[in-house]
């Protein structure tokens, strides 16, 4: 039997007791309200059920405050988000040092429930037909408690790995933030792999999407002038032309050179318009002409591609088009990145010692080899992989719904994942 199908073997039977309390901790840090809306973010109030369990098992976590971050003079550092109380938690086993060193990364930052229609509320954590219910189930604290299992399941069995192996939980991912994990690399450790369980399906991911979120305002209307004889001018019709614009680079980018990580996609490189916004359609707000609009665009980035020479362009045809346009020409619209600098993609080589080392582990406990892909979302990865010279790939559950309602993950895949993880880091870090 090879080491990996041995491993595989151990990693499922030392899971499988921690069932019932990856479950009970999955759900508790469901129904704990971990929503970031920048600039701030209640992450803290997850970190502490985190920490509570993991004390439970003899595990003492260090729980740190990011604020450090704001000052660290990173170019990653958002500027427009206030760090103060909100802190990061690492959980650590020491190896034997005599084995390669591994780091779980999670986030416990949720986006906000929406006002989408819920069928339960967001924080119920209910199950249903072997589904966990609420936000942040998939997106990702089913990913969260996947992961710190496993070093609870290697305390529970007395096992000490040959490396060092690592679990964070950080906050402010969401809405572009990198922050957390920011300030968990500066902090430490700065390890010889990494894996994150973002949703992935129980595939792995070997690369990311980058990403910018881009708002394009244009005002036109004057209030005084309703109701008197004079135009007024909307810019809502206006908007409706950049649309145009928007769907040409919808067309442009279906054709961008995919690569390799890539090359299976239907759009490689999408470009969505997330909100078309100029008025509202309710008796709160009374009859006229809005006097602004907007859209906010959302490009996405393969890994290879140079992201701010990519936007140059974007900017440079966004320019032309207002310089050709009656209404634009006149007033100009606004160019407002969500958060700048923008999100880069990353991508990790199937042929690296820790993607194959993954992929065999993964094939170990799953009895079948996983499809080798990558993900259709940007994330912190490329900061890990990119800034820090780590290498990186994503495995994680399989659920639905993130960032919309009744968002939920399978519970099984949960137990997939801790097991695939725990399989991973003996292979890994030796055992
Ligand atoms: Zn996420």
């Amino acid at each position: 039997m090879n080491s990996s199908i041995f491993h595989a073997r151990k990693a499922k039977d030392f899971i499988a007791p921690l069932e019932a309390d990856i479950v009970r901790l999955l759900s508790e840090l469901v129904r704990t309200d971990t929503v970031a809306a920048p600039p701030n973010g209640n992450e803290t109030a997850g970190q502490n059920v985190l920490a509570e369990f993991l004390r439970s098992y003899g595990i003492v976590p260090d729980v740190y405050e990011t604020a450090f971050v704001s000052s660290s003079g990173h170019p990653y550092v958002r500027p427009d988000r206030d760090y103060r109380g909100r802190k990061n938690l690492l959980a650590a086993t020491r190896g034997s040092g005599r084995g390669r060193s591994l780091l779980f990364n999670g986030h416990m930052d949720t986006v906000p429930p929406g006002h989408g229609a819920w069928t339960d509320s967001p924080w119920s954590g209910v199950v249903r037909d072997g589904r966990l219910f609420g936000r942040g189930s998939i997106d990702m604290k089913a990913g969260l408690a996947a992961q710190f299992s496993v070093l609870c399941a290697l305390r529970k069995q007395g096992i000490r790995l040959g490396g060092d192996l690592y679990a964070e939980s950080v906050v402010d991912e969401e809405w572009a933030g990198g922050g957390g994990t920011l300030a968990a690399r500066l902090h430490g450790p700065r390890p010889d792999a990494c894996a994150i369980p973002e949703i992935t399906n129980r595939e792995v991911a070997l690369a990311t999407r980058g990403g910018a979120m881009i708002d394009l305002v244009a005002e036109g209307g004057d209030a005084k002038r309703y109701f008197s004889n004079e135009e007024v001018v909307s810019p809502a019709i206006a908007v409706g032309r950049l649309l145009g614009w928007v769907d040409s680079w919808v067309e442009r980018r279906r054709h961008a050179d995919r690569g390799e990580a890539y090359r299976d996609f239907q759009d490689p490189a999408p470009v969505q318009v997330l909100v078309i916004e100029a008025h509202r359609m309710d008796y709160s707000e009374p009859a006229h002409v809005p006097l602004t609009a907007g859209v906010r665009v959302y490009f996405q980035f393969l890994p290879h591609e140079d992201v701010p020479a990519v936007l140059a362009e974007v900017r440079a045809s966004f320019d032309d088009f207002c310089g050709r346009d009656p209404f634009f020409r006149e007033h100009r619209p606004l160019w407002r990145p969500l958060f700048n600098p923008p999100l880069l993609g990353h991508e990790l080589a199937p042929e690296h010692p820790w993607s194959q080392c993954f992929v065999n582990s993964a094939a170990g406990v799953l009895g079948d080899r996983p499809k080798v892909t990558a993900t259709p979302y940007p994330c912190d990865a490329f900061l890990i992989h990119r800034e820090f010279g780590i290498p990186t790939l994503l495995f994680g559950p399989s659920g639905a719904g993130a960032h919309n309602p009744d968002e939920y993950v399978e519970i099984a895949s949960v137990l997939d994942t801790a097991a695939v993880y725990l399989a991973a880091a003996m292979e890994w870090c030796g055992a």
